[in-house]
């Protein structure tokens, strides 16, 4: 097992990170992904990351802004609803469908990305929707290529229709050979202590079903290639 920085799985330490053009990712993440775009490159498809490393206080940004009725609220027909409208455990549910729990990102840990193809969209102009991705979005050919190629660059998609408590993601590339380990190191206690100590809102809520939640949007995962 590798050695893994104290909070790293929680989103609390950038320590060891390397930064891509702004992104940060483990070294081993952004090498595998450099051989993996390079070999994209030679097929017309311009592979970027979009989003990589996320930290616990961004993730809790987002969270309670949603929380809050400060940053948008979706449900799951991507309809507009207000915080007002729900006690605070059908909050956790409706800011769950499109958004991660501050410390249960897999975006904390450096080994997962957002990818899209640059040739074909811009990074303004992207939603990261699934339509994006299926046929006929200006991304189809570079999810159809990475199916086909991501796995023998030690990359796959934890987020699958069926396999995941996280809604399908297209977008979101895991680098295996790190982010199993990493998962197999998560531990509900820490999270608790650090959850416990932060300024997350619906903490209460969340506290009281943590395990199920963990069950459900962290450990609930496609599995690896194998
Ligand atoms: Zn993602």
């Amino acid at each position: 097992m590798q050695l893994i920085p104290d909070g790293r799985l929680y989103g609390t330490n950038e320590q060891g990170l390397v930064d891509a053009e702004g992104i940060l990712l483990t070294p081993e993440t952004l090498a595998a992904f450099s051989a993996m775009q390079q070999a994209a490159t030679a097929e017309g498809i311009d592979l970027r990351i979009c989003s990589g490393y996320r930290s616990f206080e961004r993730q809790q940004t987002i969270w309670n802004g949603k929380a809050s009725g400060r940053r948008q609220l979706l449900d799951k027909y991507c309809q507009l609803v207000s915080p007002a409208d729900y006690t605070e455990d059908e909050l956790v549910q409706l800011i769950l469908i499109w958004s991660a729990l501050p410390g249960c990102s897999r975006h904390h840990w450096g080994t997962d990305i957002d990818v899209f193809d640059a040739a074909m969209i811009s990074r303004d102009d992207l939603h990261l929707i699934p339509a994006e991705y299926l046929a006929a979005g200006p991304c189809h050919q570079l999810y159809q290529w990475l199916l086909e190629h991501a796995a023998g660059y030690g990359f796959y998609f934890p987020f699958q229709a069926g396999l995941s408590g996280v809604s399908p993601e297209p977008w979101h590339l895991s680098y295996f050979p790190q982010s199993g380990d990493y998962l197999a190191a998560f531990d509900i206690q820490q999270l608790t202590t650090l959850l416990q100590n932060s300024e997350l809102r619906l903490k209460g809520s969340v506290l009281s079903q943590l395990d199920k939640l963990l069950d459900e949007f962290v450990y609930r995962v496609a599995p690896p290639p194998a």
